[in-house]
């Protein structure tokens, strides 16, 4: 078969995407190749496809027993030989698997690097036809990379060894540092390098200033993704235990992943987010490598990441089976202090430090933008890109600014006047100062003797502490991380001195849940498809249980949207769905076509 035939008949897709057609025409060249291409974006494909063109096997080396597990799973439900072995694998499966590779009956065999170049597994090699080398998760082999793995020096060995095999390196790490050492340790110089854009067109980014924290998460989680599953990142691991005990009181199956949990539970909570649909894991940024999930909807922040590199690799994670998903930022002035004192205190040279504190300042910078955040994103990683993109918060809803610059003023200069003389005060005490409040700590600081005090009460409390916020996080005041008490910065000057005005973004109160729901279905599917959605992933869930593998791995969700959509009542039909291969269409037509049938007995359309 081609590679067209086979991405038709044996995976039920109708094109290639991105980059797939010129890996595959690389590779079906014998050429070496390096591509380089975001999460999503069907690396698996690109060395799977030739593997089942050619002749002989493919040998894929995966740096995670978990990675190569699922791919397995996958691709032998879509009727394909295939096999991993690692060092987890019970002596008689290992001999097994051994004798089909040694026959020739494999057409991929997934190998971790250390048990790739034994001595023992190099003498098989040479024993066995081999189509391909595919090194995934290349970057690996980089010690300038964030996932450094010293066995995959080792492989240049398979290239020693055997030079005449093409070697496909895969990963989604772009920079020039770890390209090259990819290059250079692979000793393929001549490889052909493709490089794909870095955007995730499914994925809608939008950033909010946290006000009542849990309530936002949780009209977030509600209105958009009440049964999906969906990481919630956090700076601190009690936060994140604090999350998902606040998630499991509100009936939502929360998990946590912290590294202060022992490995055991560290992995059966991972396989639990792996394999069960509608699972919320909280987490610190522990939670990363080997996250091979492609059903991720919803990617949230409920503190700022580090730098615009970590929040674009964790927001990553979502949506990697092209499915609309969300990434959220929930960013406040807590965890920008918080971050910028790690960042002062730490032993780190000048220099580091300010590079960090640049990298800081761009992502609270992205937080607060109105303008298109992918354009911010993608300019960030030097990628072209259009100036507006109708998939980010402020495409979608262009948000409404106010001149502010009074109201900062009254706010700064209450600060300036109430904190001196080796006091300092918090942002409630001055929001009560200018709303002209009595209250025992005013009288006892005489504060209502100060200029600034009832100048404010035009405007609401809130209003008050949210511009407090803001404040913060603009960088006009800063704020004692431990006693939350507020000192003006040398930025505060312009703006006091009428240099500088200042808009602000008015807050968005998030919409009554039930205008939402019905804008996101209106988008999507008619009501009544919606239930018959429901109905099909239960049946996966059911299939996918009998079996003991995850439900993405019978269909996508995507997959299961076009069937509520679409409606099959003929096998013909059903192969139409993207998705529905030969192997799957004998397996699974029967089952889906009743299930869509009975709903349509059940629900008469009008
Ligand atoms: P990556 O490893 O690059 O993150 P995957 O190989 O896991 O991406 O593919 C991501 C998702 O896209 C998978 O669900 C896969 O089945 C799907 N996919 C890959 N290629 C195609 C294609 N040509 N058409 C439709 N879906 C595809
Ligand atoms: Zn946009």
């Amino acid at each position: 078969m081609t590679p067209l035939e086979v991405l038709n008949k044996i995976y039920g897709y109708k094109t290639f995407i991105g980059l797939q057609q010129r890996v595959i025409d690389a590779v079906m060249h014998n050429k070496n190749a390096l591509a380089l291409m975001p999460t999503g974006g069907g690396k698996s494909l690109c060395y799977q496809i030739p593997a089942l063109c050619k002749d002989g096997t493919a040998v894929v080396i995966s740096p995670l027993i978990s990675l190569m597990q699922d791919q397995v799973y996958a691709l032998k439900e879509l009727g394909v030989r295939a096999a991993a072995l690692n060092s987890l694998l019970p002596p008689e499966i290992l001999r097994r698997t051994f004798g089909q590779f040694m026959r020739g009956e494999l057409s991929l065999l997934y190998v971790s690097p250390e048990k790739a170049c034994t001595e023992d597994f190099l003498q098989i090699l040479s024993r066995v036809k081999i189509s391909m080398f595919a090194i995934d998760e290349a970057h690996c082999i980089s010690e300038w990379g964030h996932d450094f793995r010293p066995e995959y020096m080792q492989l240049a060995v398979l290239r020693k060894r055997f030079p005449q095999i093409p070697v496909l390196a895969l990963t989604a790490t772009a920079d020039a540092v770890t390209r090259k050492d990819i290059l250079k340790n692979l000793d393929i110089a001549d490889a052909e390098v493709l490089t794909a854009g870095f955007d995730r067109p499914n994925i809608t980014y939008g950033a909010r200033l946290k006000d009542k924290e849990k309530q936002q998460l949780l009209d977030f989680i509600e209105t958009k993704h009440a049964s999906e599953s969906g990481i919630i990142y956090c700076l601190s691991r009690k936060r994140a235990e604090n999350f998902a005990e606040f998630l499991q009181t509100r009936g939502f199956n929360a998990l946590v992943y912290h590294a202060g949990l022992d490995a055991a539970s560290r992995q059966e909570n991972q396989n639990i987010f792996t394999k069960k649909e509608s699972v919320i894991m909280c987490a610190t940024n522990a939670f990363g490598m080997g996250i091979n999930k492609p059903d991720v909807r919803f990617v949230v922040h409920m503190d700022l990441p580090k730098s615009v590199e970590a929040y674009y690799q964790e927001t990553g994670r979502a949506g990697r089976d092209g499915s609309p998903s969300d990434a959220m930022l929930f960013y406040g002035a807590k965890d920008i202090v918080q971050l910028r004192n790690f960042i002062e205190e730490s032993s780190a040279p000048e220099q580091q430090k300010k590079i960090e504190r640049q990298k800081l300042n761009t992502l609270t910078a992205y937080a607060q933008s109105a303008g298109c955040r992918r354009h911010i994103l993608l300019n960030y990683f030097t990628e072209e890109a259009p100036s507006s993109c109708a998939a980010c918060d402020n495409c979608l809803t262009p948000p409404e600014t106010y001149d502010a610059t009074v109201n900062m003023q009254k706010f700064l200069s209450c600060v300036f006047r109430a904190c001196g003389d080796g006091f300092s005060f918090g942002a409630q005490h001055i929001t009560d100062i200018l709303l002209g409040k009595q209250n025992e700590k005013i009288e006892k600081f005489k504060h209502n003797t100060l200029s600034t005090y009832g100048i404010g009460k035009d405007l609401p409390e809130d209003d008050w502490r949210l511009l407090a916020r803001q404040a913060v996080v603009m960088g006009f005041a800063a704020m004692d991380a431990e006693h939350s008490s507020l000192t003006l910065t040398p930025r505060a000057w312009p703006v006091l001195k009428g240099h500088e005005t200042v808009r602000l973004r008015k807050f968005i109160k998030p919409p009554k849940k039930k205008e939402q729901k019905k804008q996101k279905q209106k988008a999507e599917l008619p009501p009544s498809d919606n239930n018959l959605f429901e109905r099909l992933r239960r049946l996966r869930r059911g299939l996918a249980e009998k079996e003991n593998i995850p439900p993405y791995v019978v269909f996508s969700d995507k997959s299961l949207l076009e069937m509520a959509a679409l409606k099959p009542s003929t096998p013909q039909a059903f192969a139409e769905i993207n998705g529905v291969g030969q192997f799957k269409l004998q397996k699974y037509a029967e089952v889906f076509l009743e299930e869509i049938n009975a709903d349509s007995q059940a629900a008469p359309r009008k």
